[in-house]
């Protein structure tokens, strides 16, 4: 199960929305929205039921993902779960090549066990080793196999 993150070019920012139609807008449960409010979307006065401002959660949801983009450290491994880049456990990591010169690293998450994937360049690859014990495996046709995130993929900057 994977989240996708709310996308906050569908927020209309002339618009007010209640908690529901939030919910109803990113297909997610009100009750995420509810912990959105309380960690900080800012809400129109105390009004019941709680009217959100267009502008303030387009504000929010580009404020989070840009905190959510903060780009992995050459021996870092982004962890899905966890929401953040950090060291495999171990300082361990495998390599897998998708093409010549471009491939997945993924390693174990030191907190939450889960997996931890980065897309990165064969060219990277030497700084990553510097700091990470790097295992290549050869590249095989996996059945389970989904589309990683590539948000912290080191060709999404600029
Ligand atoms: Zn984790």
């Amino acid at each position: 199960m994977r989240k996708r993150r709310p996308n906050h070019r569908l927020v209309k920012i002339h618009r007010n929305y209640a908690v529901e139609d939030v919910a109803r807008l990113f297909g997610i449960h009100k009750n995420t929205v509810r912990a959105w409010v309380k960690a900080g979307l800012p809400i129109c006065d105390s009004r019941r039921p709680i009217l959100i401002l267009g502008r303030d959660l387009a504000t929010y949801l580009k404020d989070r993902r840009a905190k959510n983009k903060r780009p992995c450290q050459a021996g870092e491994i982004y962890c899905v779960r966890c929401h953040e880049p950090k060291r495999p456990a171990g300082k361990m990591a495998e390599y897998q090549p998708i093409t010549a010169t471009l491939g997945n690293l993924t390693g174990i998450c030191p907190d939450c066990e889960g997996m931890m994937y980065r897309r990165t360049s064969k060219t990277k690859l030497a700084a990553i080793q510097a700091e990470l014990e790097v295992a290549f495996v050869e590249r095989e046709r996996q059945v389970n196999e989904s589309p990683q995130p590539t948000v912290n993929s080191d060709f999404a900057k600029g």
